[in-house]
């Protein structure tokens, strides 16, 4: 059964020419961590709080545990919620602020302590427990949020961007902790985030967002191997998928199946020369950047080879790349939308 449901939910403020939310209809299932991933401005944001009530929608409906909770208030809706701007008591220190909703509730003194203490040492925080705020750090100010929303064993989790304060090293561990933790204790979750390494890490069930839109939501795997349309093609994957004009279609391939034609299985792939213009190293990947005349007019594209491909590679060459077939995925020049593969020549 989904927990969170959102039916053709618009939402529209004041003066906006275009809808925050446009007809989004999306659902999480029992203990799912769905993520919502998109550019700035997509409206990730807007969708999680009219989801925890904050904002009311224009028109459309938001169920949780099954009962539409469209106009009731955030309190009423058994959600606990980590966003950007986490407000903390500044008087009361970090056991006082993990504490303070389950006293709310009249949770038992011992009871709540343990619970406070789970939580802290969860999140990297026993040494911290006696400081007030001010004391800490952003990333640790972040935490004692995200520590405070999950003592209360909501029934959903809402958290925006809760690892944005974070240094990248901090930010991995606690990705994996919060994974580790939802893995454990099971809670629903909806996580917003524009950072596409986190989604994928993180997320049962990724919703890619663009102007409002849900344009496709699935596993990660489905999501990046599998794409709807152009827009998710290219917003996921660093770098994004190549894109080539073809005959009124467009074919597109990830950079990391472009390989030189030594590589490829002879008969498997479409090939195409890559005049070299550019080489970059990272993570111990060599990334290739050129264009590609073979298919369609001249086109950049950039493949990306991993430490165990040693062909030699230079600027200003023209060396054979090749596409495994099976990898070749194709859209439709004008809507964008995924559309059946068409016969290239040689493929
Ligand atoms: P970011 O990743 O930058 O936080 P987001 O995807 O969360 O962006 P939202 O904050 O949901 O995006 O904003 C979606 C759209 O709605 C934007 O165009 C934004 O300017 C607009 N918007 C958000 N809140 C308001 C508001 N209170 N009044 C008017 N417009 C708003």
């Amino acid at each position: 059964m989904a927990v969170v449901e959102v039916r053709d939910l618009v939402k529209r403020f004041d003066g906006g020419r275009v809808p925050a939310i446009d007809r989004v209809s999306l659902a999480a299932a029992a203990g799912e961590y769905l993520v919502l991933l998109g550019p700035s401005g997509c409206g990730k944001t807007t969708l999680l709080r009219t989801i925890a009530g904050l904002e009311q929608p224009t028109s459309g409906d938001v169920l949780i545990g099954g009962h539409v909770v469209t106009g009731l208030p955030p309190r009423a809706r058994q959600i606990a919620m980590v966003f950007q701007s986490y407000a903390l008591y500044p008087h009361k220190t970090v056991l006082a602020n993990i504490v303070f909703p389950l006293r709310a509730v009249g949770m038992a003194r011992e009871e709540r302590e343990r619970k406070a203490r789970w939580a802290a040492e969860l999140l990297g925080l026993e040494l911290l427990l006696d400081r007030k705020p001010r004391q800490l750090s952003g990333g640790e100010r972040q935490r004692v949020a995200l520590a405070r929303a999950l003592v209360r064993d909501p029934q959903v989790f809402l958290l925006d961007e809760p690892l944005s304060n974070l240094d990248a090293k901090l930010r991995a561990s606690a990705r994996d902790e919060l994974k580790r933790f939802q893995q454990e204790v099971g809670t629903t979750t909806i996580y917003v985030t524009h950072d596409q390494a986190e989604a994928m890490g993180l997320g049962d069930r990724i919703a890619v967002l663009n102007a409002g839109q849900v344009h496709q939501a699935g596993p990660p795997v489905e999501v990046y191997d599998d794409p709807a349309d152009t827009f998710v093609a290219t917003f996921l994957g660093s770098p994004p998928m190549n894109l080539i004009p073809h005959d009124g279609k467009l074919v597109g391939f990830r950079p990391e199946h472009l390989l030189p034609v030594e590589n490829v299985p002879a008969g498997e792939g479409v090939t195409m020369p890559l005049a070299v213009e550019r080489l970059e190293y990272l993570s111990g990947d060599r990334h290739v950047y050129g264009t590609v005349s073979r298919i369609g007019e001249r086109t950049r594209v950039v493949a990306r080879l991993p430490a165990t491909v040693d062909t030699a590679i230079a600027t200003g060459e023209t060396h054979e790349f090749a596409v495994p077939g099976a990898r070749l995925r194709f859209f439709d020049t004008q809507s964008g939308q995924r559309s059946e593969p068409v016969r290239l020549d040689g493929g």
